[in-house]
């Protein structure tokens, strides 16, 4: 079969349902495949496309492509559109804004600038049965995964009574250990991201980077290996090593593992920026 033959069937099974393989994982063999290949750049792009990796599309096109022809330029301007907003987002690894967005509306999960998928990242944990919110007192079938830090024991946090400071102000408490600097922030982004804005899971509590006067959005765990895959890994690990904390962390950084990258992106200029904590 042809790759792009092997390429449509993949993607009709995509669009099922129930699809019989899984997608993803057959399109990152095909994507291996192709690459190795070298000679069908079209299904290529397309692979790049249907993974979301439009770092790549972006970079592959501007190697093939024919400046002449304007539909082809159309597609090139989409596709630079893409890269700049979302650059390379493996589909098992982060969700586009739109997905994230649907997710978030489906639990009744409030927008969080800081931390805006907290149900891929864990911060909110979906329940089988639903509990009473302590700050509330109303039910809820999505709770806070962790305590906030305050004297008192809270558990059961619904993700409203977060976002709109009802918790924190009842129990004193915040939701995140630390940030990288809070001297350049003002007040009113701190108090969202302290009293408003979910914590993260991690073994030695939250270090919130910041970036552009502000602080960054939590993106979730990372390893080297997904480093990688969103091609980054350079850039940050370089990045993250000139801070002097751990060294020569590529061969061992392992998502959730007992070295473990957090990755944050700057809400303005959306670089990337990794932080990592070990157990
Ligand atoms: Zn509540
Ligand atoms: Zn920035």
């Amino acid at each position: 079969m042809t790759f792009q033959n092997r390429y449509l069937e993949l993607v009709k099974e995509l669009e099922t349902h129930s699809p019989k393989v899984d997608v993803y994982y057959e399109l990152s063999r095909l994507k291996d495949e192709l690459e190795l290949d070298g000679t069908d750049n079209d299904t290529l792009n397309n692979t790049y496309l249907s993974l979301k990796m439009y770092h790549s599309a972006y970079k592959l096109l501007g190697k093939t492509i024919n400046k002449q022809d304007t539909s082809n330029m159309k597609t090139y301007t989409k596709i630079a559109g893409l890269n700049k907003n979302y650059g390379n987002l493996l589909s098992k690894y982060i969700e586009t804004e739109e997905e994230i967005k649907n997710k978030n509306l489906r639990y009744q999960i409030p927008t969080f600038k800081y931390h805006p998928n907290p149900l891929r990242t864990g911060a909110f944990e979906i329940l089988d049965e639903s509990e009473v919110c302590p700050a509330c007192t109303k039910e809820t079938m999505v709770i806070y995964s962790s305590m906030p830090y305050c004297i008192e024991n809270v558990e059961h946090i619904c993700p409203g009574c977060i976002a709109d400071g009802t918790a924190a102000l009842k129990y004193k408490a915040t939701f995140s250990q630390s940030a990288e600097s809070n001297e350049l922030i003002d007040k009113e982004k701190y108090s969202e991201l302290f009293e408003r804005t979910p914590g993260y899971i991690s073994w030695q509590g939250e270090n919130w980077l910041t970036c552009c006067d502000d602080y960054c959005a939590y993106l979730g765990t990372v390893g080297t290996e997904e480093l990688e895959d969103m091609d980054i890994a350079d850039e940050v690990i370089e990045a993250y090593e000139r801070r002097n904390e751990y060294e020569d962390i590529r061969p061992y950084l392992t998502k959730d593992g007992h070295l473990c990258g957090y990755l944050f992106r700057c809400l303005k200029c959306h670089k990337y920026h990794l932080w990592v904590d070990a157990s």
